[in-house]
C-alpha cells in the first residue's frame, strides 16, 4: 500500500491525552472516514440508518477496537465503551447470473485500491485492504465503501474469541505437538497474534441432476475346491463365491444447497483456511464496518465466477452420493451426470481469524486460530535438536537394558 503522511499539525502535537483529560482533541478528522468522497460507492450500499462509529475514543482520543463477543467498541487506553447500533439490514443473497451479466468484464485483479484515511492522525493510504492499521500511528483504517464492480461484504462473523483466549488455544495446541521447538512455544506468549477477517463466498443453488450408470447387486454361487485334509491327503469342500450382477440405471435427483462456503482469498493458504472451518454461519450478522475496527481485513482475490466453480465442485460430490443412494444395490457406477443449477445466489462473508506468523530455520510458518470456534490449525516445524536428543536417549536406554539383560542371563 502507498501512504501519504499525516497532515502537518497546526498546533503543538503533544503527547496523547491521559484518560479523563480534557477531550479538546481535534476530533473533526473522524468525519473524513464517514464521508470519503474519493471512494466511489459500490452497487450495494449500506443502509443509511446509522453513520459508522468513529474509531477514535470520544473521551480520550485513543484508538478503539471491536471487543470480541460483544456489540461494543472499546477504547484501548481508557476502557470506555460505545455500543454499535444494531442495523436494520438483513443478510441478502445476490443473484449470481444477474451479477455475472452486469459485471462480465470486471475482475477483482483489475480494480485499483481505494483510499483510506486514518481517523487518528489524518494520514491516508491507497490499499486494497478493507481494514488495516495506519503506518504512522497504528490507528484503525476501515473502508466504509468499496470501489464499483466489487462485491460488498454482506455478512460478517464478528470475532468471538479474543486475543487472550486465542493465545490460550494456541498454547494448548503447541503443548500437544511433539518435538515443537521452544521458539514456537514462545509465539503464543508474545503479541505475535494478528486479528484478520478473511473473505469467503457462500453459494446457494437448486440442482436437478440427470444421471446414467449401473447398479451392481451381489449374488453368490456355491463352488467346490480341493484342500489338504491335514493327514497327507486331500478332501473337497464347498464355499460361497460372490459375484456382482450389473444392470443399467438412470434417473434424476434434486437437491437445494444452502450456503456452500469457499475461501475468497489466497492471502492465506486456502487449504489451511478450509481446515480452520467449519464456521458457525448462524453467528453471521449483517456487515457493519465497526466490526472491523482494530483488525485487518483483506479484499477478496477469488472472483465470484471462480468461487462458484469451486462451490459447484463441492456440490457435485454431494450429488454423486445422492445418485449412488438413488441407484441403490450393493455397488454403483456413475457414467454420466448432468447438473442443472437454478436459483443460484451468492454473498460475500468475512470470517475472523487470529494469525501467528514466525520465522524458524529460514522458513515462514503460520498458525491460525479460528476466532469463531477456537479451532487451531497450523504447520509447525520440528526441532531437530529435540528429536536427536530423544533418539540418543532412546538408544542409551536400549543399551542399558541390553547390558542389564546380558549380565543377568550370564550370571
Ligand atoms: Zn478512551
Ligand atoms: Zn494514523
Amino acid at each position: 500500500m502507498t501512504s501519504t503522511p499525516p497532515p502537518v499539525p497546526t498546533g503543538e502535537p503533544g503527547p496523547p491525552p491521559l484518560p479523563g483529560a480534557d477531550p479538546a482533541v481535534p476530533l473533526e478528522v473522524t468525519e473524513t472516514l464517514a464521508a470519503n468522497e474519493t471512494v466511489p460507492h459500490g452497487e450495494v450500499g449500506r443502509s443509511e440508518d446509522a453513520a459508522p462509529l468513529s474509531a477514535v475514543c470520544p473521551t480520550c482520543g485513543s484508538q478503539t477496537f471491536y471487543a470480541p463477543g460483544t456489540m461494543l467498541l472499546r477504547c484501548e487506553s481508557c476502557g470506555s465503551e460505545r455500543e454499535i447500533a444494531p442495523t436494520t439490514d438483513t443478510i441478502d443473497e445476490l443473484d449470481f447470473e444477474e451479477w455475472l451479466a452486469s459485471n462480465q468484464h470486471t475482475t477483482v485483479a483489475g480494480v485499483a485500491g481505494h483510499e483510506l484515511s486514518c481517523s487518528q492522525c489524518g494520514a491516508s493510504c491507497i490499499t486494497t485492504d478493507l481494514a488495516s492499521a495506519c503506518q504512522f500511528c497504528g490507528g484503525a483504517l476501515v473502508a466504509h465503501d468499496v470501489p464499483a464492480g466489487l462485491v460488498v461484504p454482506e455478512a460478517v462473523i464478528p470475532f468471538g474469541v479474543d486475543g487472550k483466549e486465542a493465545r490460550e488455544a494456541f498454547r494448548t495446541w503447541v503443548s500437544s505437538r511433539w518435538f515443537a521447538p521452544n521458539r514456537l512455544k514462545k509465539v503464543g506468549d508474545t503479541e505475535a497474534l494478528r486479528g484478520t477477517y478473511l473473505p469467503h463466498w457462500t453459494f446457494d443453488a437448486q440442482t436437478d441432476s440427470d444421471y446414467t450408470g449401473q447398479r451392481g447387486d451381489y449374488y453368490y454361487t456355491t463352488e467346490t475346491r480341493t484342500v489338504s485334509d491335514g493327514k497327507g491327503g486331500t478332501r473337497t469342500e464347498t464355499y460361497q463365491q460372490r459375484h456382482t450382477a450389473w444392470r443399467p440405471a438412470a434417473g434424476r435427483v434434486a437437491r437445494f444447497f444452502d450456503d456452500v462456503v469457499v475461501p475468497g482469498s489466497h492471502a492465506l493458504d486456502p487449504a489451511m483456511v478450509d481446515k480452520a472451518g467449519p464456521w458457525e454461519l448462524s453467528r453471521a450478522v449483517p456487515y457493519q464496518p465497526e466490526f472491523l475496527t482494530g483488525y485487518s481485513a483483506v479484499r477478496y482475490d477469488v472472483d465470484p465466477a471462480a468461487g462458484s466453480e469451486q462451490a459447484r465442485q463441492k456440490m457435485v460430490e454431494v450429488i454423486k452420493d445422492d445418485v449412488r443412494r438413488d441407484i441403490g444395490g450393493d455397488e454403483q457406477r456413475i457414467s454420466t451426470l448432468g447438473v442443472i443449477y437454478t436459483q443460484a445466489t451468492f454473498k460475500l462473508m468475512l470470517m475472523p481469524l487470529w494469525i501467528a506468523t514466525y520465522l524458524y530455520a529460514g522458513k515462514t510458518w503460520q498458525v491460525m486460530v479460528n476466532a469463531n470456534t477456537g479451532e487451531v490449525v497450523g504447520r509447525r516445524p520440528y526441532s531437530w535438536v529435540k528429536i536427536t536428543a530423544a533418539v540418543v536417549a532412546a538408544v542409551l536406554l536400549l543399551l542399558v537394558i541390553l547390558v542389564i539383560w546380558s549380565s543377568s542371563s550370564s550370571g
